[in-house]
C-alpha cells in the first residue's frame, strides 16, 4: 500500500512531536510503503496532495480542520482514487468527532492501518471543497485577528451576540437565498452550510436527525433580532438551551445558492473562504473515502 502521510507540526493543542515516531512504527509494522510530508505553511498540504495524490494509495492527514481542508481539496482536485485516513490533532475537531474517530492519535493511526473507510460527502463552495463547514455572517471576518478562536465560530458567534450593547450595531446583509425547495428574500446576520453533527463543540444537531453521508446539508440561516428578547432567543438556540428560535430557520438540502450586493466574509472548514457577493454550494454524495470502522471479522 503506497501511503502519503501529510502532518502538521503547528496544529492546535495536541502535538503531533510526542507521538511521530509511535505512528510511523505503526505504518511502518503494516508495511506501508510510506513517504512523510510536514507541512511548511498555508497551502502546502494543499499543493502536496493535488501534485501527488494519484501516486498513492492512501493519504493520511494530521493536523486541525485547516489542513484537512486543504488536504480534501488536494485529492478532490487530483481526482485521486484514494482512500483518506485522519488523525485528528487540531483544537476541536467536530469533523472527527463526527465520524466517532479517536481523539488518541495512536489509536487513530491503529484504525487507519486495519480500518476500512466510509463514503462520506463533500461540499463544493464556488471552486473550492469543504468537509463539514461553510459560514458567512458579520461576525466570521473579526474571528481571523485571533486563528485559535477561528476555529470554534459557533461559540465565538454566541460570545459576540451575548456581549452585545445594542441590537442595531449588529450587521445585517439582504441575501438572496436559493435552496432544493425553497427561496429567501430578505436579510440575515448569518448563516452557515453543515455536514457535521457539532459545530464548536456547542451547536448540536440530533444524531438520528442528521447523516455525513445522505448528500444533504443542514443549514441554519439567522434573522436579524429586533428586541433584547429576540437576541436572547439566538442566543439560547445556539448555546443548545432552546430547541427551536422563531428567527432561526433549519433546512435541509443539496444544493445552495447566497448571492448579495456587498461581498460577506465567509469561513471554510473554520479557514478564511474569501469575501464574496455570490457563492454556489452543492454536496457531491459519498465522493471521498474516508477510514472511519474497523473490518468486520
Ligand atoms: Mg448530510
Amino acid at each position: 500500500m503506497k501511503v502519503l502521510f501529510v502532518y502538521n507540526p503547528l496544529s492546535g493543542m495536541t502535538q503531533i512531536k510526542g507521538h511521530l515516531y509511535s505512528i510511523i512504527n505503526i505504518f511502518s509494522k503494516a508495511e506501508f510503503d510510506l513517504n512523510v510530508h510536514a507541512t511548511t505553511g498555508h497551502l502546502d498540504a494543499f499543493n502536496v496532495v493535488k501534485d501527488k495524490a494519484r501516486e498513492y494509495d492512501m493519504i493520511v492527514c494530521s493536523g486541525g480542520d485547516g489542513t484537512l481542508n486543504e488536504v480534501v481539496n488536494g485529492i478532490m482536485i487530483s481526482k485521486a482514487d484514494v482512500r483518506l485516513g485522519y488523525i485528528p490533532a487540531g483544537s476541536t475537531n467536530d469533523y472527527a468527532t463526527s465520524l466517532g474517530l479517536s481523539k488518541n492519535m495512536l489509536k487513530a493511526a491503529d484504525l487507519i492501518v486495519s480500518g476500512e473507510p466510509t463514503n462520506y460527502d463533500v461540499g463544493t463552495f464556488n471552486d473550492k471543497f469543504f468537509i463539514y463547514v461553510g459560514a458567512f455572517g458579520a461576525f466570521t471576518n473579526v474571528a481571523y485577528n485571533t486563528p485559535q478562536e477561528t476555529k470554534n465560530i459557533v461559540g465565538h458567534l454566541a460570545y459576540v451576540l451575548e456581549g452585545i450593547k445594542s441590537i442595531a450595531s449588529i450587521k445585517a446583509f439582504h441575501l438572496k437565498i436559493i435552496t432544493d425547495d425553497l427561496q429567501f428574500d430578505e436579510p440575515f446576520i448569518y448563516g452557515m452550510v453543515t455536514n457535521t453533527l457539532s459545530v464548536g463543540g456547542i451547536y448540536r444537531l440530533k444524531k438520528d436527525r442528521v447523516a455525513l453521508n445522505d448528500g444533504l446539508f443542514e443549514v441554519m440561516l439567522i434573522r436579524p433580532p429586533k428586541s433584547a428578547i429576540e437576541l436572547s432567543s439566538i442566543t439560547s438556540f445556539l448555546l443548545g438551551i432552546d430547541e427551536t428560535s422563531p428567527l432561526i430557520s433549519i433546512i435541509k438540502t443539496s444544493k445552495i445558492f447566497f448571492e448579495t450586493n456587498e461581498p460577506l466574509p465567509w469561513t471554510l472548514d473554520g479557514e478564511f473562504g474569501g469575501n464574496l457577493d455570490k457563492v454556489k454550494i452543492t454536496n457531491l454524495k459519498q465522493a471521498i473515502k474516508i477510514i472511519d470502522h474497523k473490518k468486520a471479522v
